[in-house]
């Protein structure tokens, strides 16, 4: 019987696909477990996609060079200093791809589990740096891997945790291959490593359209880096790598930044009010930079992988999806629970209070 997998690269054949958060197809779930945002992106984005459909006979802008243009201005670079992708994931992709070499690509445990998968794509090694038992960060252990490439993730998923500027200062003063500062939730979060771009020429700032500016369904993401770098990132993307309605979209939804500050900082005051009512449980919580909170369920005073998976499967049944990651002993005992809006975050409380009882 015919197998394509025989015939494909040795290395492929033991890689698992990520797996994305559960996307249910009817509209009655609460959906909680993707990080999206819950509110609706500005209107300005429907009506630049409109005007966007009747150019779909042309080609777009290889380079998406307007939307280029609106973001070096917007984070006052250089446009040489901005990269778009099909979303962030695309940009991390092409990372891995122009820059995996012979040396080991590295990231943090625990953080987005995407990495492995692309490093796998590629068919090279990555290498994991553990967080300490508090979730800092082990400076020495990241100076001396070695490699190439690292990823870390800020602020991290699932943890929430933002690692502060004064932290990659230090690392960036001893590590010398490209390091890659992943900020998809960094609108969420107090500090940026944007600052520091300018000051270390290795670092690569990524950022996405799909959380703070709710355009996960258009693919939009992008990397803020020296020029050098974005000059490499532009050899090996497709020719025409984001198609031309999800640059307009993305390019409206950037400019509306009224829109913008309004959703998010209501996003910011629900993550700190929500995370009061987890408190008042006595439930561990991170800190967190991002638009979820990641925390651990108590039954009295026990908490464990079983606690934490009663109360996943309990809110499904409700229909509400949260995040649980079993595979691994720092996430096991906890939910990752994205913030919905307030209807939303009501009826989780709500169908935790029936669980606690
Ligand atoms: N980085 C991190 C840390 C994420 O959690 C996500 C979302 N899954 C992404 C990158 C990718 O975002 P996107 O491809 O939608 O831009």
């Amino acid at each position: 019987m015919f197998n394509a997998s025989e015939l494909a690269m040795p290395y492929l054949r033991p890689l698992q696909a990520y797996a994305p958060g559960e996307q249910p197809t009817e509209e009655n779930w609460v959906k909680l477990n993707t990080n999206e945002n819950p509110y609706p992106p500005s209107p300005q984005v429907d009506a630049a996609i409109q005007k966007a459909i009747g150019l779909l006979r042309k080609y777009p802008s290889p380079t998406s060079a307007p939307l280029r243009t609106s973001l070096a201005r917007h984070f006052k670079l250089g446009a040489d200093q901005v990269f778009v992708g099909n979303g962030s994931d695309d940009v991390l992709n092409l990372l891995v791809r122009a820059f995996s070499g012979d040396n080991p690509v590295a990231a943090m445990q625990p953080s987005y589990s995407l990495y492995p998968v692309l490093t796998g794509i590629a068919g090279k090694q990555i290498v994991h740096i553990p967080f300490g038992d508090s979730m800092e960060v082990d400076i020495d252990a990241i100076a001396n891997s070695d490699a190439n490439l690292f990823f870390m993730t800020s602020p991290n998923a699932p943890t929430g945790l933002a690692i502060p500027n004064t932290i990659l200062r230090e690392i960036l003063d001893r590590f010398s291959g490209i390091f890659v500062v992943d900020e998809a939730y960094a609108d969420f979060a107090d500090e940026s490593a944007v600052e520091l771009l300018n000051e270390y020429p290795n670092c690569v700032v990524t950022r996405t359209f799909s959380k703070s500016y709710s355009l996960a369904g258009l693919r939009v993401g992008f990397a803020l880096a020296d020029p050098s770098t974005v000059a490499v990132l532009d050899k090996v993307r497709d020719s025409y790598n984001v198609d031309g309605l999800a640059q307009a979209g993305a390019q409206a939804a950037l400019e509306d930044q009224t829109y913008f500050k309004a959703i998010t900082e209501k996003i910011i005051r629900n993550r700190e009010y929500y995370r009061t009512k987890f408190d008042a449980w006595g439930w561990f919580t991170y800190k967190s930079s991002g638009n979820f909170l990641f925390t651990r369920p108590l039954i009295g005073d026990r908490f464990g992988a079983e606690i934490a998976k009663s109360l996943f499967d309990h809110l499904k049944a409700n229909k509400i999806l949260v995040r649980h990651f079993p595979k691994h002993p720092d996430t096991c005992a906890f939910l990752r629970i994205s913030i919905g809006t307030e209807d939303e975050m009501e009826s989780l409380i709500e169908a935790i209070e029936s669980w606690l009882s």
